[in-house]
């Protein structure tokens, strides 16, 4: 019977094969090989919990509008949510922005070059640190990401939840031990992992009749490779409804900024009410805080109601059905509206809406209206 191979000889095997498939099969990347910090950062924070593909605009964006850490520090706040707009998960926008002054006016525009350094800044956690500092500065420090727990747990045949403490540990270990045995520099072993657990050993049909690992492959010779990884917590979506009031007066529509703490803050929108269900009546409508703050008893018709548009959000499931709304006579006054206000049609472009907005202003006849 053939011996099983020590812990020691299956982390040389794993990662020999995994430079030699990186070297004939690596994703071309604009931010591949890069060394600058600052760009490297950029791309870490827009990718957290994005696609590639979704992602690549807007690194591209970033990189134009805000060529250095300088420039995005100078940047208006509006500026930056416009760049960020339908990415989601706003925070990461302005934690990018708070950061970027952080590191103009306190560091001098230099980012640090330390792992502690580079973790210490503002929405940066370990995988972030982790991958800045190996590819700007080669610091011998795995990044585990969604794919690496995949590729590990899978050739490993680790069952432990990923979303536990223990697991974190366990994979964080792992990688460490993968990283320090590779005969590639820290920046492309992590980069080779990742990548092969993106394009190869993908979460659904992964590649394993030709896979280079598969001779020592866990998951693969014992056939549960839809088994693993293992996540211990569902999330369950908390459902949401929001009634827009599209408020028309002439050629301005009524919006206001989103300031609490909540999703989207320091986006744009149309008056809301959250209500418990997508549907609500006329008169609902016409007696809601919103309606009140901004009609109260001027003449006003209700020309069109939207069927219900929805957004999935990763702990939100949200419904949005929007109000056309026609309002006779004079407006009211900037001080009468605020904190909403009157912006022209026309330029509604330039503001940072979340998606559920931007979808409907692309498709419905209110921007038709504007052309
Ligand atoms: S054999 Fe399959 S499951 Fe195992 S590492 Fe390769 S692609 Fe992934």
């Amino acid at each position: 019977m053939p011996r099983k191979p020590t812990t020691k000889a299956r982390l040389l095997f794993f990662s020999n094969e995994l430079q030699q498939w990186f070297e004939k099969s690596h994703r071309p990347l604009p931010w591949k090989g890069e060394k600058d910090a600052y760009l490297i950062w950029l791309s870490e924070i827009i990718l957290q919990q994005t696609r590639v593909e979704q992602g690549l605009p807007y690194f591209e964006r970033f990189r134009e509008w805000f060529p250095t850490v300088q420039d995005l520090a100078n940047a208006p706040e509006d500026r930056v949510m416009k760049a960020w707009e339908g990415l989601g998960y706003y925070s990461r926008a302005r934690n990018l922005h708070a950061t970027a002054k952080y590191i103009a006016q306190t560091l001098n525009g230099k980012f640090p070059t330390t792992y502690e350094g580079i973790r210490a800044l503002k929405g940066v956690g370990p995988y972030t640190a982790a991958a800045i500092g190996s590819f700007a500065y080669e610091l011998p420090y795995a990044v585990v990401d969604g794919n690496v727990y995949r590729v590990l747990s899978r050739f490993w045949g680790i069952a432990t939840p990923i979303d536990s403490t223990e697991g974190k540990k366990q994979f964080a270990d792992l990688a460490d031990r993968a990283l320090l045995a590779s005969p590639l520099p820290p920046s492309k072993h992590n980069q080779a992992i990742m990548d092969f657990g993106a394009t190869h050993c993908k979460p659904k049909s992964p590649l394993c009749a030709h896979c280079p690992l598969s001779v020592q492959c866990a998951a693969f010779q014992q056939q549960k490779t839809d088994q693993l990884p293992v996540k211990a917590k569902k999330i369950k979506k908390k459902n949401r409804y929001f009634h827009y009031l599209v408020v028309n007066a002439g050629d301005r529509v009524v919006l206001r900024k989103r300031t609490e703490k909540d999703i989207w803050r320091n986006l744009y929108e149309f008056p809301a009410l959250e209500w418990p269900e997508a549907k609500a009546s006329e008169r609902e409508i016409r007696r809601s805080a919103p309606w009140q703050a901004c009609i109260g008893e001027r003449p006003a018709r209700i020309e069109q109601i939207s069927p219900p548009q929805q957004q999935n959000l990763t702990h939100q499931k949200i419904q949005a059905v929007f109000w056309e709304i026609h309002l006779e006579g004079l407006p009211p006054t900037t001080t009468e509206l605020a904190p909403y206000f009157l912006a022209d049609r026309k330029n509604l472009s330039n503001f940072a809406f979340p998606k559920i907005i931007d979808w409907y202003l692309g498709d419905n006849s209110l921007y038709l209206k504007l052309v």
